[in-house]
């Protein structure tokens, strides 16, 4: 079944678009064509920002109605998605190779829940309050939203991303242009379908589907007021690049190479931990910015838990992204199958044992942008399979003498996103936990919670999404001064 879209969701408005290119979609898993969608230009971007000005200027628009009344879209929104939950997840699956399951359990809960977050912080966060003065009578601070969002995506778990910007933003009352990956566009058109049953007002949310290029228009174009990027290193230095040349704010949400800290007292029994476990080391096919690719092992334990791993990566079925059982799909490009094999075979030149797969296909799998999901031992903290981000399903295993030196090697690393310390001990876990260089750390465990800050330090990014700290990047504050 093929997925063809003639349109583009500029300004709320299904329309044409005003060139002729188009992006081609890909199955990750067969690499058959699945739909096409047009590739917008550099006018349709135009458009669609300009739309977003006179939604967001509107004396009696979006940024103007009460909190209340906007979080009645949002959670609207919400219920939409919900509705298309599952096409969003089959979308998902055939495109990017995301397992189905692992879609059910990302891109299926999060966008809504993200939603009626923002819609309950609207309604319970005050956008004023009044600080008694110093020098003056009282300061009026008002919490303004920012104005014209862009939002950039990448392709890896596409909705999510997009709702970490797209839900506080349009909490705060700003106006957004979202530039999904050429990877993942299908979902994106389900994402516009339901902003539309929501009623969504005109001019507020648009999506201009595109590549880099198309991107780097976007950042850059005069219409937009603040920028909020998820995406690689690179891509984001380019981006802080020319916004710092326009003084535009923006968030960036980059990659990682976090560690994954077994304890010496650490359970290892698949049965009470393998699910959890594997969320925090090789979720969606490795290709997660926060996964803990670093597995740090006690010396004393170092066999078990290469064992632990080694068991948890063979037991994993490999296979077509949209079979339920699929706990491995194939990459998501052509492009990031073969970076990913590239790395394996630099594992394997730099001396590191393969414990488990290694080059080549996965057995029965002779089409579909599949790599074997491979575990190393024997690895340095300082070899390029440590230090690079792979993204995809490969895992070191390091081993360490006591927990200092574990800290030491998990702090030892240009990133500093996610990872997680694994204890019988929660005091232990969490004195680790708290030494460690990152943004954010699980114990026993990881995934984001809605409510809490997400983000990164050094090479993984500036700034924090979720939380209130994620409606905080879409309002500036306004301070008025009053002497009588
Ligand atoms: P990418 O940087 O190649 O592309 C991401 C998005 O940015 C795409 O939409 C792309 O078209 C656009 N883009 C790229 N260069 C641009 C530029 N100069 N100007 C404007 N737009 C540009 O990344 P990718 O390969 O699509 O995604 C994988 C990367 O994303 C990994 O490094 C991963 O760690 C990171 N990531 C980070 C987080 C996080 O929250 N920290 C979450 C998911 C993925």
């Amino acid at each position: 079944m093929t997925t063809n879209h003639s349109r583009l969701f500029i300004g709320g408005q299904w329309t044409d678009p005003t060139g002729n290119e188009r992006i081609d979609v890909y199955s990750a898993s067969t690499e058959e064509l699945i739909g096409s969608v047009p590739h917008a230009n550099s006018t349709d971007v135009d458009n669609a920002v300009a739309a977003a000005r006179r939604a967001f200027e509107d004396p009696t628009g979006w940024s103007r109605w009460t909190p209340d009344r906007r979080a009645d879209v949002l959670d609207r929104f919400a219920d939409e998605y919900d509705k298309r939950a599952e096409a969003i997840c089959y979308a998902i699956a055939r495109q990017n190779g995301m397992p189905i399951t692992v879609a059910r359990q990302l891109e299926a809960p999060y966008p809504p829940a993200l939603l009626r977050y923002y819609a309950n912080l609207a309604r319970t966060q005050p956008t004023e309050e009044i600080r008694p003065g110093i020098f003056v009578s009282n300061t009026l601070v008002r919490r303004e939203p920012v104005g014209v969002v862009a939002a950039i995506v990448p392709w890896n778990v596409p909705q999510t991303l997009t709702m970490t910007k797209l839900a506080p933003a349009l909490a705060a009352g700003c106006t957004i242009v979202i530039k999904p990956s050429p990877e993942t566009v299908l979902d994106a058109y389900l994402l516009a379908e339901a902003a539309a049953a929501a009623g969504l007002p005109d001019g507020v949310m648009s999506i201009v589907p595109g590549g880099r290029e198309l991107g780097a228009y976007l950042v850059s174009h005069p219409g937009v007021d603040k920028v909020a990027f998820t995406g690689s290193t690179a891509g984001g230095k380019a981006v802080a690049q020319a916004c710092a040349a326009l003084l535009r704010p923006v968030t960036l949400e980059l990659g990682g190479k976090s560690a994954a800290i077994i304890l010496d007292d650490a359970e290892l029994n698949l049965a009470a931990i393998g699910q959890s476990l594997f969320t925090a080391t090789l979720a969606n096919n490795g290709q997660v910015c926060f996964l803990g690719t670093r597995v740090l092992a006690p010396r004393a334990r170092y066999k078990e838990v290469v064992d632990c791993f080694a068991a948890l990566i063979e037991g994993a079925p490999v296979g077509d992204a949209v079979d339920d059982k699929t706990l491995f799909g194939p990459m998501a490009s052509a492009t990031q199958r073969d970076r990913v094999a590239s790395y394996i075979d630099i594992g394997i030149r730099d001396g590191a044992r393969v414990v488990t797969g290694g080059s080549g296909r996965p057995e029965g799998q002779d089409r579909g942008w599949f790599v074997k999901p491979t575990l190393f031992a024997d690895v340095d903290n300082t070899t390029v399979i440590s230090r690079e981000e792979i993204f995809g399903p490969v895992l070191s295993v390091i081993a360490y003498d006591g927990d200092e030196d574990a800290v030491k090697i998990a702090n030892d690393s240009d990133y500093g996103l996610g990872g997680s310390v694994w204890s019988a001990d929660d005091s232990r876990a969490l004195a680790v936990a708290s030494a460690v260089q990152s943004g954010t750390v699980g114990i026993n465990g990881y995934i984001p919670d809605p409510g809490a800050p997400f983000g990164g330090i050094k090479a993984s990014g500036i700034g924090r999404e979720f939380g209130p700290e994620g409606l905080a990047n879409y309002q500036q504050a306004k301070s008025i001064y009053r002497f009588s």
